[in-house]
């Protein structure tokens, strides 16, 4: 054998042993909790564990109420728990996993106990809106590393989460794929300063339209997201610029960025997830196809990237980036999350709530859609300020301002 070809082997041979040996030791097997399994994002992250099965493990699946999915999840899994939050459903779901080795609980003082069983490595916080501010929480003071996609969890509450995920040296890996794409561009630069954040944003499905038209759109059109497939609470969100404003308040809390250096630009493709562009500079972006996948499995296995089978990005399926300013006349959510985050205290917790009612008043076909954020502001301009500092109390003003608005409105 000629030396050159024998000297080059034992090299590929050197680097392949040795780089499966530093993935085994980067990436031990971790047991993940799946807050919110059978929703979009729990769903995803479940085809992301089916991948691996030598790394990921199902340790506890959690649903509101639909029963079926969750019994199916858990046959399919065989978690060690499963939690459905509507108490009505438990017997339905004993049942069905009967002489299956799966304890079952139910209802919200479980979701926010369940996270902490000491063999749950980490915990993926995928319940939609405040719902998922108590496990969360729960989760961090128990010192269990959170992927965290419910950002509601941070809109609301993000000065208390940030302090007791630093008191306890707990992780929050991002899942949003803009605050992924942020965290991935910022691998390697953890200790440089950063000039500013740019959060990309597809414009929802009323880009370029005028309030005329947004007086008559339905729940229908509204749900019909141009590059995403997501839960319906989040893509009323996107139509209505209001996902926007709560990821720059999440990107607040997660970069420990003034708002003043967070910058929303239009990117109707979907193809740049975000930006960061450091002191000297210098633009990092992270690109990839509109699939929660990729940020789902970066978080449940950072720091390594291990290989997979989703579909891959192509430029030639892309051949032109285009970019604009938000259009915040049309869409006020962007600038009332702004100013809510500004006026700091409950603000942030009430403007939460008020987007929740709204969607779900006009996912009812109660309100129109340009009625949600002129409620918003409503409620925002009249409900008292006040400074919450547990989590309890951040529960409590968000309860206080539902019966206000049911009473108000
Ligand atoms: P979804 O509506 O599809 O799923 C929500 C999940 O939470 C379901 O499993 C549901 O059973 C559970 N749930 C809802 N209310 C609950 C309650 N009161 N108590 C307990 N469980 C409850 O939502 P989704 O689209 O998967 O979004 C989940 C979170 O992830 C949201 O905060 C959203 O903003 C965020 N997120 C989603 C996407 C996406 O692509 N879907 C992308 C980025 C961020
Ligand atoms: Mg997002």
């Amino acid at each position: 054998m000629n030396i050159g070809i024998f000297i080059s082997l034992f090299i590929g041979i050197f680097f392949l042993v040795y780089l499966q040996i530093d993935i085994e030791k980067i990436m031990q097997p971790r047991k993940i909790a799946i807050l919110g399994s059978t929703g979009s994002i729990g769903r995803q992250a479940l085809e992301v564990i089916e991948q691996f099965p030598d790394l990921l493990k199902v340790e506890v699946l959690t649903a509101a109420s639909q029963s079926d999915l969750l019994i199916a999840q858990a046959k399919q899994f065989n978690p060690n728990a499963v939690v459905i939050a509507d108490e009505s459903k438990y017997e339905r779901v004993k049942d069905a996993l009967w002489g299956e080795d799966i304890k079952v609980f139910a209802g919200d003082s479980s979701l926010r106990d369940i996270v902490e069983m000491e063999s749950i490595d980490m915990v993926l916080s995928a319940i939609v809106g405040v719902a998922g501010l108590p496990p969360t929480w729960n989760a961090i003071a128990h010192g269990k590393p959170v992927a965290l996609a419910n950002k509601e969890t941070l809109v609301v509450a993000g000065d208390i989460i940030t302090q007791k995920a630093q008191e306890k040296a707990v992780n929050i890996f991002p899942v949003d794929s803009e605050h992924s794409a942020i965290f991935q561009s910022l691998a390697g630069e953890f200790h440089n300063p950063i000039e500013k954040l740019l959060i990309t944003a597809s414009g929802g499905p009323f880009l370029g339209k005028d309030i005329s038209f947004l007086q008559t759109v339905t729940p229908a059109d509204a749900l019909k997201h141009p590059n995403w497939n997501m839960g319906n609470k989040i893509t009323i969100d996107s139509a209505t610029l209001m996902n926007k404003g709560l990821e720059v308040i999440e990107a607040k809390w997660l970069f420990s960025v003034p708002l003043e250096k967070i910058e929303v630009i239009v990117h109707p493709q979907s193809a740049i997830h975000s930006l960061v562009m450091f002191a000297d500079g210098s633009l990092k972006a992270q690109i990839g196809l509109p699939d929660m996948k990729l940020p789902i499995q970066y978080a449940l296995t950072y720091p390594a990237r291990l290989p997979n089978h989703f579909p891959r990005f192509s430029f030639a399926n892309y051949p032109s980036f285009t970019f604009m300013p938000p259009d915040t006349g049309t869409f006020p959510c962007l600038r009332l999350a702004r100013e809510a985050s500004l006026a700091g205290g409950n603000m942030p917790c009430i403007l939460n709530a008020a987007n929740e009612v709204t969607v779900s008043l006009f996912l009812q076909e109660k309100i129109k859609f340009t009625q949600i954020p002129s409620i918003i502001e409503k409620t925002l301009a009249s409900f008292p300020f006040s400074t919450p500092k547990t989590v309890e109390e951040y529960m409590n003003e968000d309860k206080e301002c539902r019966n206000w608005m049911a009473k108000t409105l």
